[in-house]
């Protein structure tokens, strides 16, 4: 199995370290041409809009929703989610708004959360990670960390939720936002899995690519 991870700017090296620990070869990806034989690709966190300029740039974009229309598994983390979405909506973006690749039913605001929590950390249930957990790990919490994270507003009828924040066990913003989701090949976590020491996520992605 080759994964590749867009490595333009923002976190990659973590989710290529996460990749090498599970034994999948990673592959960072810059110019169309990394793409091929791919058989899944990772969309990091970082700064939505230079990640966006940069892909578009390096004509990116189209390569990757052509890779998505051949059902190749996608995920886009943080700032990688807001590439994936199809829309953007009010949030408090200091810049202006990054290209989409709109592969995504759903609709992200960005630095959604405000300035006074910029980054919070907080516990989810994802019992969609069960299907690739050890029976150790099983029904364990997520330990999810946020960075300036893009909140999720909206969601269209083909996806599929795999965690919000839980009122009872958040300590920040518990109000049931979606966090992470799923549509078919693709998938989206408003927070860094990879930054965490815990590879159900990534295991989880890995299980989506056929
Ligand atoms: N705030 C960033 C953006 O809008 C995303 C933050 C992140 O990826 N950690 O692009």
């Amino acid at each position: 199995m080759r994964i590749g991870i867009l490595a333009l700017q923002g976190a990659f090296i973590e989710h290529e370290k996460m990749l090498w620990q599970l034994g999948v070869e990673a592959v960072e990806v810059r110019r169309p041409e990394h793409l091929d034989r791919l058989d899944g690709l990772i969309i990091p966190g970082g700064e939505s809009t230079t990640i966006g300029k940069l892909a578009v740039e390096y004509g990116l974009l189209e390569p990757i929703q052509e890779m998505s229309r051949a059902g190749k598994a996608i995920w886009g983390t943080c700032a990688g989610l807001i590439l994936l979405a199809s829309g953007l909506s009010g949030g408090r973006g200091e810049h202006k708004d990054p290209p989409l690749l709109g592969l995504m039913d759903l609709t992200v605001a960005r630095n959604a959360f405000g300035r006074q929590v910029d980054s919070f950390e907080t516990d989810l249930v994802v019992p969609a990670l069960n299907a690739v957990s050890t029976p150790d790990e099983a029904g364990r919490p997520f330990h999810a960390i946020f960075i300036r994270a893009p909140r999720i507003e909206s969601v269209g009828p083909g996806v599929e939720v795999l965690a919000h924040l839980e009122p009872a066990l958040s300590e920040v913003e518990g109000d049931g936002t979606v966090v992470a989701a799923r549509q078919g090949h693709l998938l989206v976590t408003a927070f860094h899995p990879e930054l965490t020491a815990d590879t159900r996520f990534h295991r989880y992605f890995l299980s989506l690519v056929s």
